[in-house]
């Protein structure tokens, strides 16, 4: 029996993020083509502004509360497990983002469901849901078959369209009663990431270098390729860690989220957690001597080979082409 899907809407900041409508959007294919009910479940506090937004669901539920501004992965799992009991739903359908990424491990526990991670695409064959999961910094793709179409699906951002999941549509709200529901907060304030030297999400260029750069003193080559393109120099989350650079350099899920006209993408893979940061630039273009690296699924050029080798001569031929 299925009674229906969930999507459990993102918003941060008064604003719905991005994820959600990619949700809705393959929610909404799912639920239309297993004939069943789409429900928005939004948690928080002033939830009525993101009403409007949410119309492609069948039913918003809201679960709205003083207490619930920061909501924690336990307080949010057992609010769903609640709305699971109550309506029947066989399929949860999360962000997986830092905002919601502990939901599902901790609503897999307490409803024996599996929970399934880094889903790029979901599909119905033979009367059977298969997701396939991107697996291992985005090299392996996994289908997996759930027979009797049930679980806690976690939704690789940047998967979907997120245009599906938009309408103007207006439909019926539900507010969810919160008594017998325990709520347990550890979260105490959002905290913006300082401001550092440069602001990335503003260049129009950006050098970013991966691991692959080696050392820190390598960082020198992107630099002269910068001084020749103008824009900045970013990073990948190894990078960072080495302390070869600010935080305030990372793209990615736990760094900055960046748009440029130009991304270069030197010695970094492509791992699902760094694309997230950077798929939406307008011309990627990578280097990497591995031909097999995810960040080639991505980038609009990509040149297989050593950066440290090529770097110099690219530098050398722009600044001739440049005069
Ligand atoms: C919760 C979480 C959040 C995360 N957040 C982020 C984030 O915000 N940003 C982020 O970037 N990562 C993040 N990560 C880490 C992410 O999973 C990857 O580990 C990371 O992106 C890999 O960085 P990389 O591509 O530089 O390194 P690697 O994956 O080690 O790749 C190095 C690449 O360089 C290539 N290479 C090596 N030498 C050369 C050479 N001489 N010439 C050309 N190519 C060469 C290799 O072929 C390889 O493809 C996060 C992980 C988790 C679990």
């Amino acid at each position: 029996m299925n009674n229906g899907i969930i999507v459990l809407i993102e918003h941060l900041k008064d604003a719905i993020a991005d994820i959600t409508f990619e949700m809705l959007g393959i929610g909404r294919k799912i639920a239309d083509s297993l004939n069943v009910p789409l429900f928005a479940v939004v948690v928080g506090k002033d939830l009525n502004k993101h009403l409007p937004e949410l119309g492609i669901a069948d039913t918003i539920l809201v679960v709205e509360d003083e207490k619930l501004e920061m909501a924690s992965p336990v307080t949010i799992a057992g609010i769903i497990k609640n709305i699971i009991d109550s309506k029947g739903i066989s399929i949860v359908i999360l962000g997986g983002t830092n905002t919601t990424a502990g939901v599902g491990p901790i609503l897999s526990s307490k409803m024996d469901l599996p929970y399934l991670n880094f889903c790029k695409n979901i599909r119905i064959e033979k009367d059977s849901l298969i997701i396939t999961n991107q697996l291992f910094g985005g090299k392996i793709f996994s289908d997996v078959r759930l027979e009797d179409k049930k679980g806690i699906l976690s939704i690789n951002p940047g998967s979907f369209p997120a245009d599906a999941g938009k309408t103007s549509k207006v439909v019926p709200v539900e507010e969810i009663d919160l008594s017998g529901i325990e709520i347990i907060n550890y979260f105490k304030k959002y905290i913006e990431p300082e401001a550092g030297d440069v602001d990335i999400t503003k260049e129009g260029v950006l050098i970013s270098v991966g691991r692959g750069i080696e050392n820190a003193d390598n960082i020198g080559l992107a630099e002269d390729l910068m001084s020749v393109l103008g824009g900045a120099i970013s990073a990948s989350r190894p990078v960072i860690d080495q302390g070869w650079l600010p935080l305030s350099r990372q793209v990615g899920k736990s760094g900055m989220i960046v748009k440029p006209k130009l991304y270069f993408a030197l010695g970094i893979s492509g791992a699902p957690e760094h694309v997230e940061g950077m798929k939406d630039s307008e011309l990627i273009v990578a280097i990497n001597k591995d031909p097999a690296a995810p960040i080639f699924n991505v980038a609009h050029y990509g040149v297989c080979g050593d950066l440290l080798e090529i770097l110099p001569v690219l530098t050398d031929k722009l600044k001739e082409k440049k005069g």
